[in-house]
């Protein structure tokens, strides 16, 4: 059976010219890039090649960008080293909507001493700008917001956002691992300081990220060790990675500037809107407009997200649910449950997001198999044949 791929905010396929690239590293060209011989030493020059491919996604210079491990790395990496340039300020400013990476770091930071404010959204996931400005204090040491979000793919206005921010003289961190290589991104437009992204979410391996830097950003490193990367994250080098995810920053460009990202968003407009057609009481969570072009979740209400996961899986369709299984009951994620979406659609809800591997073909297959998964699955729930007998009145 055939795998039609619908999950690459969870994680993406290396590209072909991704493993070509990377595979000497991992064989022949082993040698260590800090070593004095030149076998060791030539390997320098690929780092220097990966670092100004990653640097021009995102507008900054070489310098910029920091080499480590995931976008969780950069995440922590950054906050850390907000807090610790500013020792007496003791707020942070987030959104209710961040990943774990974050939102597990301030649940810490927060039985720590630091005072935490997690700014509100909309029942549309849209930040709710004028609580985020009310909230930004003298005492602030760093605001962090996710420049797209992982499940609805809602996109917050980080231009704008930073510049108010850096207008406070307050450092701003952005959470952009699912924006990097899905949108064009000009970092000298905005004021960010730090910004985080991912590899695995680019078509390059998993296990390497980068932190971008702005220059003169005040920083201290959180793995401290040798002198790679200039003193800002010690351990020697993941080559073969590093030069991954080069690599694939330099066809994410590519693929950017030939508009890739509009077919990708036709694909999912065709699926959302077949879906939303032929099933009854289905809705797309989160604002539409401001949207990542290759994400929809989708609340099927009614119906257990994890039971329609599994009957996907049947058709070798893979996506995601949105709820988390925690301490074995079925949560709503945070994300859905800020949004205030009813429990009935949050539970019922699959995020299914597309890259540029996805055929329309593909499409036309899942928009056939969904409906009768959704009908027989309502068909066995209690919840929907309550709701459809008191809609009778
Ligand atoms: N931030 C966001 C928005 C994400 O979607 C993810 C991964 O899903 C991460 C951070 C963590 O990235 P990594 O898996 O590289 O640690």
């Amino acid at each position: 059976m055939n795998v039609i791929y619908l999950d690459n905010n969870a994680t993406t396929k290396v590209d072909p010219e991704v493993v070509d690239a990377m595979l000497p590293f991992l064989s022949e060209n082993y040698g260590n890039p800090s070593s004095m011989h030149s076998f060791g030493g030539n390997v320098a020059a690929f780092i220097k090649d990966a670092r100004e491919n990653v640097a021009n996604l995102i507008g900054a210079t070489a310098d910029e960008i920091v080499f480590n491990s995931c976008g969780t790395e950069s995440d922590s990496t950054a906050i850390r080293a907000a807090i610790e340039s500013n020792p007496d300020k003791k707020h942070i400013i987030t959104s209710r909507v961040e990943h774990p990476a974050i939102k597990n770091l301030y649940e810490i930071l927060s039985k720590k001493g630091y005072r935490v404010t997690f700014v509100p959204v909309d029942n549309q996931g849209i930040l709710d700008l004028d609580y985020l400005y009310k909230n930004l204090s003298d005492d602030t040491a760093v605001v962090s917001l996710m420049w797209a979000n992982n499940e609805t793919g809602v996109i917050f206005p980080i231009e704008e956002i930073s510049q108010e921010v850096k207008n406070r003289g307050i450092v701003f961190h952005t959470d952009a691992v699912q924006a990097v290589g899905k949108l064009p991104i000009d970092i000298n437009k905005t004021g960010v300081d730090l910004l985080s992204l991912s590899g695995h979410k680019l078509h390059a391996p998993k296990g390497i990220g980068a932190l971008y830097i702005r220059k003169g950003t005040k920083f201290s490193p959180f793995m401290i060790g040798g002198h790679q990367e200039k003193g800002r994250r010690g351990g020697t080098e993941n080559v073969a990675s590093i030069v991954a995810l080069g690599k694939a920053a330099e066809l994410a460009q590519k693929h950017l500037n030939k508009g890739e990202y509009d077919r990708i968003g036709q694909l999912r407009d065709k699926l959302e809107t077949a879906l939303l057609a032929k099933i009854p009481h289905s809705m797309v969570n989160g604002d539409r407009q401001h949207r990542l072009l290759n994400t929809t979740s989708i609340a099927f209400e009614y119906v257990e997200g994890e039971a329609i996961l599994l009957m996907m899986n049947e058709y070798g369709i893979c996506a995601s649910s949105g709820s988390a299984c925690t301490s074995g009951s079925l949560e709503p994620s945070h994300v859905l449950r800020a949004m205030g979406v009813p429990f009935t659609a949050a539970h019922g809800s699959i995020r299914f997001s597309l890259s540029r591997y996805n055929t329309e073909e593909e499409i036309d297959l899942v928009i056939d198999k969904m409906p009768p998964i959704i009908e027989r699955l309502r068909n066995m729930s209690p919840f929907w044949k309550e709701a459809m007998k008191s809609a009778a009145g």
